[in-house]
């Protein structure tokens, strides 16, 4: 499923969009290059979850942990950015999918770095540059398999 944006308010809005169809445990690996978007959507994203703070990008932090205020259940957002990591050890002792477990969501930047980590039942999100301002945004990845209708709308 992907959508298309021209400008970054609506990567944001694309992000807020998602939000809303994410459960307790989620974990989204975001791709794309530098620049493509990926902490604009996350922005987005942490609003979509009622996060009251800006959402900046956790580079020198690894991860970032919002608390949120939402009807979904999800009580936490673990934003990472594992850009840096030197080896996959390193996304293993961030625990993500240990903290997910507890009514939180995981999403993190460069996702496809640390896809091993988390296996196959990820949500996925990649953010492709066009020629100007245009992004295409695809969402997909197993634990999308269950809710693709809310996806269909997602994109449309
Ligand atoms: P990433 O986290 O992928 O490195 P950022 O979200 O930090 O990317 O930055 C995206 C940059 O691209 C910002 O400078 C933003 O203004 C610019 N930009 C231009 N068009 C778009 C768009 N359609 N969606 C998102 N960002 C865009
Ligand atoms: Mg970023």
């Amino acid at each position: 499923m992907s959508r298309v944006t021209a400008d970054p308010s609506a990567t944001e809005r694309a992000g807020e969009e998602f939000a809303r169809l994410l459960r307790p445990g989620d974990v989204v690996l975001l791709s794309g290059p530098l620049g493509a978007g990926k902490t604009t959507f996350v922005r987005g994203l942490a609003r979509g979850l009622g996060v009251l703070e800006r959402a900046t990008s956790p580079t020198f932090t690894m991860v970032r942990e919002h608390r949120c205020h939402n009807d979904l259940g999800i009580v936490t957002l673990h934003h990472a950015d594992v850009y840096r990591i030197q080896s996959l050890d390193e996304v293993v002792d961030l625990a993500l999918g240990e903290l997910v477990e507890e009514a939180a969501v995981a999403v993190v930047e460069w996702g496809e770095l640390a896809a091993p980590v988390f296996g196959e039942d990820v949500l996925t999100v990649f953010i492709g540059v066009g020629s100007d301002d245009r992004r295409t945004i695809d969402a997909d990845g197993a634990g999308a398999r269950d809710r693709a209708e809310a996806l269909a709308r997602w994109a449309s």
